[in-house]
């Protein structure tokens, strides 16, 4: 597909999405509450003694350090968790990712897997690879458990289902419970939540495989660090008599320490909470005399495309620890949603990661996906300057002429005009006249032809009727 063919499909989309009134209402009524429960948690790191800046300014270098030296610290996570007894699988792209889970799947005579949230298992098309090899995989973490039953891709990062109302819900609920349908208020959310819970309960005692990601890697301790508000994390990866962890590369901290300072910032950002309802710290397996845990341990450590980004000039997107508040914050997200964004990551945050990670000619509307406000930037607990990386893949968008045709000929005639200075105000002043003409007295421009979106939606004010150098002259001349 073209580069301008998926960028019809970015702007197709986001119009399905604006009109579809259900997901609008979703959308009005998440945001604030998102926005306000951060802004509480950041308040509550004075009670601490703590200030947001000198802790992301801490949490940057940290992430900095880490990755200035990935393979140092990845070779010692490596040694640290086979020591424990855990095995740990390098994965070069999703395909390869699916390929060993469901070879793990075969060998240890998995039918049913139990999975707690994992986006590189999106990046991987896993339950699409599992369902095929005849493994039922099934979400659990009941946001997740709502857009499979649902039959869609997760539409934030840490609230899978945002996109989703309750009707919808009860709806989802009632079909794949096999209960007729009942009138729901906010009043019955621990109801439905209870009902899921029993359904789910069956399928972590009887799965044969659980599957999760991690939010950190300590190397220190060749541990998984997973932070969850369910307690569906623990029972997919302490119940099942295998355990695998699929996470990018980029996850690994050096020492406990810095996982403990990139704690603080991590729920805060993300749910506004001090600190998460579980947080775990998995190493190797189940021990003689332990009631519970694995017999066997895999990590799946997958690139994906991030390696190359070391050294280059995105490296800061690296620092990433999937909090989601720059999607919370952004006007564009909450008014599109994140199916809008057309793979995994939405946002701000997927905005610069998508192109990166799956090619900028295969998503060029992306990093134009922006208002250009900084609120992505301001918030991001890691200090990653969003807007700046957006500006550097438009830059490499024109530099490897990957612009749709008509911007490629709009800009091309630009340049050859800005250079002629004479012919720029021949041609500037046969525009002004034309903009003026196209107000025709109705106090509003409107454009047609080439790119007819940018006055479909919002007014474009009644031009002066005369150019800069026009006016300049006259006001001289006056
Ligand atoms: S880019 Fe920053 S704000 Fe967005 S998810 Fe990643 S860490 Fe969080």
């Amino acid at each position: 597909m073209t580069a301008a063919g998926q960028a019809m499909h970015f702007q197709t989309r986001a119009g399905q999405q604006l009109r579809d009134a259900v997901l609008q209402r979703a959308l009005r009524k998440a945001r604030p509450l998102f926005v306000g429960k951060r802004a509480r948690g950041m308040a509550g790191l004075a009670a601490d003694g703590l200030d947001f800046e000198s802790l992301r300014s801490t949490a940057k270098n940290i992430r900095n350090r880490t990755l200035a030296d990935l393979d140092v610290w990845l070779a010692i996570f490596e040694e640290r968790a086979t020591a424990s007894g855990a095995e740990v699988l390098w994965a070069r792209d999703g395909e390869e990712v699916a390929r060993l889970v469901v070879d793990l799947a075969k060998r240890h005579g998995v039918s049913l897997a139990t999975k707690s949230k994992s986006m590189l298992s999106e990046e991987a098309r896993l339950n699409e690879a599992l369902a095929a090899a005849g493994v039922r995989p099934v979400e659990t973490d009941l946001g997740e458990y709502i857009v499979q039953l649902a039959g869609e891709p997760p539409s934030h990062i840490i609230a899978p289902a945002v996109h989703k109302t309750l009707g919808q819900v009860e709806s989802l609920f009632a079909e794949a419970h096999g209960r007729p349908p009942v009138d729901r208020g906010a009043d019955d959310i621990p109801v439905m939540a209870r009902e899921a819970r029993a359904v789910l309960r069956q399928h972590f005692l009887s799965a044969e495989m659980g599957i999760s990601g991690a939010n950190f890697l300590i190397a220190e301790t060749g541990s998984a660090a997973l932070v969850t508000n369910e307690g569906n994390g623990r029972m997919v990866t302490t119940l099942p008599r295998l355990h695998v962890v699929i996470t990018g590369i980029e996850k690994v901290v050096p020492m406990l320490e810095d996982f403990a300072t990139l704690m603080r910032l991590l729920p805060r950002s993300a749910t506004g909470q001090a600190i998460s309802n579980y947080v775990s710290l998995l190493t190797g397996t189940k021990r003689p005399g332990d009631l519970d845990g694995p017999e066997k341990t895999v990590f799946i450590l997958v690139d994906n495309g991030r390696a190359k980004l070391l050294g280059s000039d995105y490296q800061d997107m690296l620092r990433c620890i999937r909090c989601g508040a720059c999607m919370n914050h952004c006007p564009v997200y909450f008014a599109l949603g994140g199916h809008a964004y057309g793979w995994v990551y939405p946002g701000p945050m997927g905005s610069v990661l998508t192109p990166l990670l799956t090619g900028l000619d295969k998503a060029p509307d992306l990093p134009h996906a922006s208002t250009g406000c900084n609120q992505c930037g301001s918030v991001c607990p890691v200090d990653i300057p969003l807007p700046e990386l957006m500006h550097r893949l438009r830059e490499e968008q024109v530099e490897r002429r990957l612009q749709p045709w008509p911007e490629r000929l709009a800009l091309g005639l630009w340049g050859g005009l800005a250079r002629r200075p004479a012919l720029y105000r021949r041609a500037t002043r046969l525009a002004a006249r034309y903009l003026d003409w196209l107000a025709e007295g109705s106090g509003r421009i409107r454009i047609f032809g080439l790119a007819p979106q940018w006055t479909a939606g919002r007014d474009l004010p009644v031009a002066a009727g005369r150019t800069f150098h026009e006016l300049y002259a006259a006001r001289k001349r006056d």
